[in-house]
């Protein structure tokens, strides 16, 4: 194991603390299954290396991510031994049935990828537990929603005093403290709430600007689940005065979650009904940018409802590929041993 502060070899069977004084918290040769350098490495990506608040969810992805990744570089490296083996085994003693063996054990290996299971939830949160109960900090890391007061790091009273050019609806309240506590309201001049009127101090707001602005455009952001596909059916009877509003849908769907490429190992776990709060702030946060951005008419449909303008954020990802590229760079685990 690598000491994450004095970066030396340290050995399991001498114990759990390194000599310059550092604990270890996980045994790699236990069912924590991740070291300390790996686990902090992995935090490190999913939160800009400290720059930006990250949800649990999101965690999981990267930590499936990874855990998917080692396992296809084990199986292809053992599919390539056998093949290997079976292609010597021929041409040594030309006998095919020999070969044979190798060649179909290959196969087996190749067939059985179709079953990988990735990590579970709950696995993902134990790392995080585990970490949190030896007394360590995990300063971005966004748990439950905490904005019942107005965050003092932001200028928000600037864009309110301004006026907002839009309003975002949220189904779940973690996700206005993910984007509003990242900035992201004030990059884009939108007011964010969440669709049951957290935070409250927003409400009057959001109300406020909706009275003063008839176009004032409202879209929506949703899970791929049932629940968060009846999203704008649910707002038909909001209290906040949104009907007369141009409704944007950005909300993922299960049919375009579907098509993502890279996501297809997580996608069998959720069966296509992916969190919003499950994708990487860098990723969430420039689709949902280049999406609010757009004419709403200019949005990719995938809805077939005449009276709704369905954005299909989840197609504008299909086709920027940003998972693939946030995926393959900056992969510093193995600096941690
Ligand atoms: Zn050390």
């Amino acid at each position: 194991m690598k000491c994450p502060e004095c970066s030396l070899n340290h050995k399991r069977s001498v114990g759990m603390v390194c000599s310059c004084g550092y604990s270890f918290v996980f045994c790699p040769k236990s069912s924590d299954a991740v070291t300390d350098g790996k686990f902090l490495a992995l935090i490190n990506k999913i939160s800009g290396n400290g720059t930006y608040y990250f949800t649990p969810l999101q965690f999981h992805l990267q930590y499936c991510t990874k855990k998917y990744k080692e396992m296809k570089t084990q199986q292809n490296t053992g599919i390539g031994c056998f093949l290997f083996i079976a292609v010597v085994v021929f041409f040594a003693s030309h006998n095919l049935t020999f070969a044979l063996i190798p060649l179909g054990i290959a196969f087996l290996m190749a067939w059985a990828k179709k079953f990988d299971k990735p990590v579970s939830l709950k696995t993902s949160l134990g790392l995080l537990d585990k970490w949190k109960s030896n007394g360590r900090e995990i300063d971005k890391l966004l748990e439950k929603p905490r904005l019942q007061n107005p965050p003092s790091e932001c200028q928000e009273p600037d864009i309110y005093d301004y006026g907002v050019e839009r309003i975002l609806l949220v189904e779940h309240p973690i996700l206005v403290d993910l984007f509003v506590l990242n900035n992201f309201h004030c990059h884009e001049r939108v007011l964010i709430l969440c669709q049951d009127g957290y935070p409250d101090y927003l409400g009057t707001q959001a109300e406020k600007s909706l009275e003063e602005n008839p176009d004032l455009p409202v879209y929506l952001l949703h899970d791929a689940s049932e629940e968060g596909e009846r999203m704008n059916k649910n707002l038909e009877t909001s209290s906040l005065p949104i009907q007369t509003h141009p409704i944007v849908d950005l909300g993922f769907f299960a049919k375009d979650i579907a098509q993502i490429k890279g996501l297809e190992f997580i996608n069998r776990q959720y069966a296509n009904k992916i969190p919003v709060a499950m994708l990487p702030y860098p990723i969430l946060s420039k689709m949902l940018s280049n999406a609010l951005n757009k004419e709403p008419g200019t949005i990719a449909s995938s809805s077939t409802e005449p009276d709704i303008n369905i954005g299909g954020i989840a197609l504008a990802y299909t086709c920027l590929n940003l998972f693939d590229d946030y995926g393959s760079e900056g992969d510093d685990e193995s600096d941690f041993g």
